[in-house]
């Protein structure tokens, strides 16, 4: 399926209608820096509809786009900034965890890790949260472009050891590899 439209729908913090609304929600999350914004614009081929995780005085919040009129594409905050924990009652973790708790319409999560670095401890914890929470999980790597193609198998590999029973998809918001791949897999 290809995507014809994507717009900002709004931001939230805590609860809010839009989130028992009847559409489902494709959720994105993954370690600030990962590439999650370039993902997504790339997915809906924008060059700015998400802003970048670094961009100075944005608010954590958790951000609907309605796509095609039918799904929404949820921005959940990067995690991993410095000294975050996940289970130190850090706030964006919370936030996080509230989200993945709530009962709605239906969720696909889209786990997102960068492909060079691997799972890192806190990922592993994030898609142990998620398991615990019954999520329908799909691991994507970016960043796949650094690295060539025997790299690429090896790392699929070692994520799939770490992550095991869940679809993996190595990709590129850089030169879109793997964006075709996702979008079948997540509007199925
Ligand atoms: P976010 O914090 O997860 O939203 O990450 P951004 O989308 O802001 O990207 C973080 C950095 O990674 C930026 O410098 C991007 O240019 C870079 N980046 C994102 N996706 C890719 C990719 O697929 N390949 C490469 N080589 N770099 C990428």
């Amino acid at each position: 399926m290809e995507i014809k439209s994507a717009k900002f729908k709004k931001g939230i913090r805590g609860t809010d209608d839009i989130l028992y609304e009847a559409l489902p929600q494709i959720a994105f999350i993954g370690r600030s820096n990962v590439g999650k914004s370039s993902l997504i614009n790339c997915l809906v081929r924008s060059k700015d509809l998400v802003k970048s995780g670094k961009t100075p005085g944005k608010t954590r919040e958790i951000n609907f786009f309605l796509v095609n009129d039918g799904f929404y594409f949820v921005d959940l905050p990067g995690y991993g900034f410095a000294k975050m924990n996940l289970d130190k009652g850090e706030q964006t973790a919370k936030m996080i965890q509230w989200y993945f708790m709530e009962k709605v319409y239906k969720r696909k999560v889209v786990l997102l890790l960068d492909m060079k670095v691997g799972p890192t401890p806190l990922d592993l914890e994030m898609f142990r949260i998620l398991q615990e929470n019954h999520q329908d999980i799909l691991v994507v790597a970016n960043k796949a472009d650094v690295l060539n193609q025997k790299e690429k198998s090896a790392q699929i590999k070692n994520i799939a050891i770490k992550m095991p029973g869940v679809e993996i998809i190595p990709c590129s918001a850089k030169n879109e590899e793997g964006r075709s791949e996702i979008l079948r897999r997540i509007f199925e």
